[in-house]
Parts: C-alpha cells; sequence; structure tokens
C-alpha cells in the first residue's frame, strides 16, 4: 500500500499537507462552502501567514486543520496530512484528542476570553494536562506546575503571580499570554493562532508580536497565524497564503507578497492600506462589494471586482501555479487554463 507522504506527493519538510479540503455549512439560505477546494503546504518550523478579508474562511480552514467544525458545518472532502503520516481527519476520537494537543494546538479567536472565570490559572494547567495527555496520571501537580512556570516565564509572566489569578484579575495582553503558554503545555510542533492580537491596543499587540517570535526562535515551532491585518505579518511570518472567498489565491515569501505581489486582490488589497509614507490620494478601497458566498460568482471568484478580468475569468476557475521562487498564484493572467 503507498505511504500518504507518496499518494499525496508530499515533500519530506512539509509538516502539514492539506489536499482539496472543502469546508461547508448549513445555513438558513442553503448551504455555505466557506472553505473550497483547498491545497496546501505549511513546512516544518515556519511562520505561515494567513490573511483575507473577514468571513474568507481563514479560521475555518485553520479550524479544519485539527478536525474542528462547528456544529452546522462538515468537512465535505480532502486530507489533512500531519508529518506525512497521520491521516487528521480519519483518526478515532481518542486519538484526535490527543493529537490536538500533542501535537497541534490552537490559540482561538478572543482567546483572552477563554479561560474559565471561575478557576485559578494553575487549574487550566492541571485540567489541561489530565484531559488530554496520553493518561499519564502519575505525573505529579508539582511536576506539572513546574512545566507551567517555565512555560509562563517563556511569555514573559510572573509565573508565581499569574499562577494563582482568576482571568478577570489580568490585562489582555496578560491573557493572551497565558493562553498561549496552554497551548504549549504539552509540546506541540505546530501552533494555530488565531488572530492572536485583533482585540489588543497597538502597543500590547507589538508586545505579543515580538514575543510570538522569540518563541518560534527559541522553540522552532512550526505557526499558522490568522489575521487580516498584513502589518502583523509583514513583522512574524516567513510565508503568507492570501485567502478570497474560500479559496487561496496566492502564497509567497513575506517579501515577495509584499515587494512583488502578483494576485490582483492581493495587489488591490495592498493598496487599501494607509500608511506615513503614501499619498492619501494613493490609497484605494477594494471595488465593489464581497460577492454573496451562498452564490459565489463562476469562475474566477474574484472576476466581478477585478479590473483585469477577461473572458475566460467568469468561466473557468484558475487553479494555483508556480510562477517561480516558491510564489503561487491563481490567476489567468498567469497561468496555462484555456477557455
Ligand atoms: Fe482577475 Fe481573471 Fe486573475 Fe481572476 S483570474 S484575478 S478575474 S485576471
Amino acid at each position: 500500500m503507498k505511504s500518504l507522504q507518496v499518494e499525496y506527493n508530499i515533500k519530506p519538510e512539509v509538516q502539514v499537507a492539506v489536499r482539496g479540503l472543502t469546508v461547508e455549512f448549513r445555513v438558513s439560505r442553503g448551504i455555505l462552502r466557506a472553505v473550497d477546494n483547498v491545497d496546501l503546504d505549511i513546512y516544518r518550523g515556519e511562520v505561515l501567514g494567513l490573511a483575507g478579508e473577514s468571513g474568507c474562511g481563514k479560521s475555518v480552514l485553520a479550524h479544519a486543520l485539527l478536525n474542528l467544525v462547528d456544529p452546522n458545518g462538515y468537512i465535505k472532502s480532502g486530507k489533512v496530512i500531519f508529518d506525512g503520516k497521520i491521516d487528521v481527519l480519519s483518526l478515532p476520537e481518542d486519538e484526535l484528542r490527543r493529537f490536538r494537543w500533542e501535537k497541534a494546538a490552537i490559540v482561538f479567536q478572543g482567546a483572552q476570553n477563554a479561560l474559565n472565570p471561575v478557576i485559578r490559572v494553575s487549574e487550566h494547567f492541571f485540567d489541561t494536562f489530565f484531559a488530554h495527555s496520553k493518561g499519564d496520571k502519575k505525573r505529579s501537580k508539582s511536576e506539572i506546575i513546574s512545566r507551567a512556570r517555565k512555560l509562563l516565564e517563556q511569555v514573559r509572566l510572573d509565573s508565581d503571580r499569574v499562577l494563582r489569578l482568576f482571568q478577570h484579575e489580568m490585562s489582555g495582553g496578560m491573557k493572551q499570554r497565558t493562553i498561549t503558554a496552554l497551548a504549549l503545555l504539552l509540546s506541540p510542533e505546530f501552533l494555530i493562532l488565531d488572530e492572536p492580537t485583533s482585540s489588543l491596543d497597538v502597543l500590547t499587540q507589538k508586545y505579543i508580536l515580538k514575543l510570538l517570535r522569540d518563541l518560534h526562535e527559541q522553540t522552532g515551532i512550526t505557526m499558522l497565524f490568522i489575521t487580516h491585518d498584513l502589518a502583523c505579518l509583514a513583522e512574524i511570518a516567513d510565508r503568507i497564503a492570501m485567502m478570497y472567498l474560500a479559496s487561496i489565491v496566492e502564497i509567497a515569501p513575506v517579501d515577495e507578497i509584499f515587494y512583488n505581489p502578483r494576485h490582483p486582490y492581493t495587489k488591490i488589497l495592498l493598496d487599501s492600506i494607509p500608511s506615513r509614507e503614501k499619498d492619501i490620494n494613493e490609497i484605494k478601497p477594494l471595488p465593489g462589494p464581497i460577492p454573496d458566498p451562498i452564490n459565489p460568482p463562476p469562475g474566477c471568484k474574484f472576476h466581478p471586482r477585478c479590473p483585469h478580468a477577461m473572458p475566460i475569468c467568469k468561466k473557468v476557475r484558475p487553479k494555483l501555479v508556480d510562477v517561480g521562487g516558491g510564489h503561487l498564484v491563481a490567476c489567468h493572467l498567469y497561468g496555462g487554463a484555456k477557455e
């Protein structure tokens, strides 16, 4: 029998391989496809940024990597393969439970509100350990606390103090750092950070970004960093994947995305970001409204808003093609499809 690595053409340096992943939700008006036939490779030890407008499917995609989907949703098709051998979406419940903390962990959006308000931080570490570790019930509480201390100090918190606190006694930045430390308790190799800085003030955002960058340098952990804020990714990501209406439209090293964007959506999105250097007249909003995700446009989903749209764009969905240097673009301006 062919190995998953061979069957799905996964390079050895890829830690998470996504193939043909489609996630849908039943909503009152019909079926909403939030992730549409996505292929993606996340390399071991990299920070991959996943960017795009709110509602484009970034969080749904990230959650599906751990086989987490809201109750009205379902994974319609596709594969998520970890380390070339673990077929995540086929794991039985008990193995999946362990996988989620021991191999891969997630810091959810709004994680600051994820701490149980009636227990102290130390109890969160015990609960997490005993609920998810490999039945290692012999591990003493003092061992767990010593690991928790180390992690809290790694995210630059006063561990003695923080372990005694309840969530309402901490600032937003402290809660975010505590949740990040908790996610690292079982030493996962892959960490998903879903909008980790979105509800923080600008100074705390900067601080958390630096801290995550340091954490990545110290541990070499693979990270998927989700945000709608491209400026954040400029500071932390090695590569950026751009999502538009449930599809990935461009993936490239971070400098390529900022200095040599290829997809019209990426270019327009970058042009719409204000900056100190830019003349106010150079800032252009994205043209037109976001199409209805329940009835997305045929062909390239960006065609109703694209200044370069051609007849083929209305009929044929472009595939991601490599335009050199690991820069992938899904746009008929760059590739091969015929009408
Ligand atoms: Fe624009 Fe066509 Fe490229 Fe889509 S495929 S982004 S419509 S040029």
